[in-house]
């Protein structure tokens, strides 16, 4: 079995936000707890670059990126309601942009699946914002490089952050080489991924979005996979599959609504590697503030990944598929079925 990889650097910590909920303690967690694990503490961790300009405005405003870095040089500030730019974030974030344009080389080389620990997160950054904590779309940015550099021609998405990936969504709405699916609280920030919006011209039916309830809890979850994400997953083929990890969705998370335990996080790990089994996926950290919910759940994605056993004990028992989800998944199925066979 050829190795997996994590991508770290410490330097992801520099992306400095004080006492703010998106801080470098999340990142510090989940390497301590792999640290502390016999088999994750051999994982090769790669060594990421910084991204090109031209990879980043592959995704984004010329203009915009560069109010990034003038904020930066000029000592920082808020780019918006809730995303803090630091001295030192410009650069981190063409860091955690080119940590996962990295994990894609290593994939498409010999790397067998490879778990990118960066931030700032990226899933709600669009072409000319920073929304959500995110600044530039690592994962956006990382699919249009393997397209444009790798001859990919089929890419997944799948973001199972309790937030809707409003950036990821709108960077490949009208894009049939990329699938994005995406479970998501809702009514919740950003507000949008209702089931209608499905894509737009050639990327119509390119586009899956589950809003649920909250208290969604671990077999909630498989069944929408199992349902939903994976037969369509399974008809589309991809040759690259991107999971935008937000552990945001673990019942201890101070900000979403959501049951699924750490557990929960290798069972969706392994329904993701199932529809790519040649050992193409690469999940990215996006959300998740509960420090050690978003290191457990980690640990159970990286065993999953590289293939080596986690347990995590919470005490924590939740089982059973609720009709308000039953209900949803088979309003999406409705809605989809006019594109797959579901
Ligand atoms: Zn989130």
């Amino acid at each position: 079995m050829p190795a997996g990889a994590i991508v770290y650097d410490p330097a992801y910590r520099d992306h400095e936000t004080g006492d703010h909920i998106e801080s470098k303690s999340r990142i510090e967690a989940i390497m301590e707890r792999i640290r502390e694990d016999v088999r994750a503490r051999r994982v090769q961790i790669l060594e990421p670059f910084r991204a090109a300009l031209d990879q980043v405005g592959a995704n984004h405003d010329v203009q915009y990126i560069a109010s990034v870095r003038r904020l930066a040089e000029a000592g920082g500030g808020w780019l918006d309601l809730d995303t803090y730019c630091s001295p030192k974030s410009y650069e981190v974030s063409l860091l955690a942009v080119g940590g996962v344009i990295c994990a894609v080389d290593a994939v498409m080389a010999d790397v067998h699946n490879v778990m990118a620990i960066v931030r700032p997160p990226g899933h709600h950054a669009v072409w000319n914002k920073a929304m959500g904590f995110c600044i530039f779309n690592n994962v956006a940015c990382a699919a249009k490089y393997a397209i444009s550099s790798k001859e990919i021609e089929r890419v997944l998405i799948v973001d199972w952050d309790v937030h809707h990936g409003n950036g990821t969504q709108a960077s490949f709405y009208g894009d049939s080489r990329v699938l994005y699916m995406s479970t998501h609280q809702r009514p919740f920030y950003p507000g949008t991924g209702d089931f209608e919006e499905v894509g737009s011209g050639e990327g119509e039916g390119f586009t899956v979005n589950l809003p649920l309830p909250p208290g969604v809890n671990d077999d909630g979850f498989f069944y929408a996979y199992d349902r939903l994400f994976i037969p369509i997953a399974q008809q589309f083929d991809p040759e690259l599959t991107f999971v935008s990890a937000g552990q945001d969705i673990h019942y201890a998370d101070p900000i979403g609504g959501m049951l699924a335990t750490s557990n929960a996080f290798r069972g969706l790990t392994e329904r993701v590697k199932s529809v790519t089994p040649q050992g193409q996926v690469i999940a990215c950290l996006e959300g998740g503030y509960d420090l050690q919910a978003l290191a457990d759940s980690t640990l159970t994605i990286c065993g999953s990944l590289f293939d080596f056993p986690t347990q995590v004990d919470e005490g924590h028992v939740n089982s059973g598929i609720s009709k308000h989800v039953s209900d949803r998944v088979e309003r999406a199925i409705k809605v989809q079925s006019k594109y797959w066979e579901v």
